[in-house]
């Protein structure tokens, strides 16, 4: 029985092996702890018969843990140094695919249907790298492919925005635009303790579980996020002085905007930090016919 990578002597026999050098700038930060890589794959509900998504397997401390309890692992790694490292270290299981590329530029559906062909349930399950934690999250998404979910550890504040509810500091378009998609979960909360090298900043592990049917049905998606964005473009401003300032010749069309406000049932003084998302769909699909 070989020793799990999770572990802080392991993994700096592996990274000794290879002379291997983190990148600040590819958001090198591994897992050392293999009791809470356990806990992750926990929060993703996976079985034998799942597959997983990994985004970044590092030297393959978490793709291990999903080796062991799926049926079959995808991993994206856009660090050619890694390669030959997750060779060796993930020798032990046969149901693991490294593929060589930049996850924000793979054509991920080719590759589920490739490699994934025939299984049901797919979780993406990450310890993310944070400089592009918010692109690769929408990225998912926006391209509807046929996962579950998504389990990913990221920096908590960016947790906090992603899971935030209306009226609270938190809650903004990134709020909006994840909880459109899916309901979002902060599930843990991560010591700085568990990386190597330790981020500066402290992290969380969201669950985010693909809905249905959107919350709100919106007449053109891509104007609904326009709208959200304009709105929380400057938090203290009130949600008319933002639309009138952001949308394309708002200020001429102030009438319009306050009209469509009161259309939708919506005060002009407030700030749309206080709007539910089904307020935000009302209010997108009632100016909708002035701006297109
Ligand atoms: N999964 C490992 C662990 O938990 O120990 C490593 C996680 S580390 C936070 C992030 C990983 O993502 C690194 O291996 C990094 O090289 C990789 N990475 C960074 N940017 C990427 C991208 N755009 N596409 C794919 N992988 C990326």
């Amino acid at each position: 029985m070989h020793k799990d990578i999770a572990t802080p002597v392991r993994t700096r026999q592996i990274l000794d092996k290879y002379g291997f050098s983190f990148k600040k700038s590819l958001g090198q930060n591994f897992l050392i702890d293999t009791n809470i890589l356990n806990r992750i794959v926990d929060h993703a509900n996976i079985t034998e018969a799942s597959a997983a998504i990994e985004v970044g397997p590092g030297i393959g401390a978490l793709t291990e843990q999903l080796a062991k309890r799926s049926k079959q692992v995808m991993a994206f790694e856009i660090d050619q140094r890694l390669l030959p490292i997750l060779e060796d270290t993930l020798s032990p299981y046969d149901n693991v695919k490294v593929i060589h590329q930049d996850i924000l530029k793979a054509d991920v559906q080719k590759y589920i249907d490739e490699e994934l062909a025939g299984i049901e349930d797919i979780m993406v399950v990450a310890n993310l790298p944070y400089y592009v934690t918010t692109p690769i999250l929408m990225k998912l998404l926006e391209e509807r492919l046929p996962i579950r979910g998504i389990v990913g550890m990221l920096q908590k504040e960016v947790a906090d925005r992603i899971s935030a509810r209306p009226g609270t500091k938190e809650y903004g378009s990134l709020s909006i635009a994840i909880q459109y998609y899916t309901k979002a979960e902060t599930v843990m909360i991560v010591p700085k303790t568990v990386f190597i090298p330790q981020p500066n900043v402290d992290s969380a592990v969201i669950r985010l579980t693909i809905l249905d049917e959107p919350p709100v049905k919106v007449i053109d998606e891509d104007f609904f996020f326009q709208v959200t964005r304009a709105s929380f473009a400057q938090r203290r401003k009130t949600i008319l002085n933002n639309l009138t300032s952001q949308l394309p010749d708002g200020k001429q069309k102030k009438a319009e905007i306050q009209s469509a406000l009161s259309e939708a049932g919506i005060e002009e003084s407030r700030r749309g930090e206080t709007l539910s998302i089904e307020e935000f769909g009302r209010l997108s699909d009632a100016l909708y016919p002035n701006f297109h």
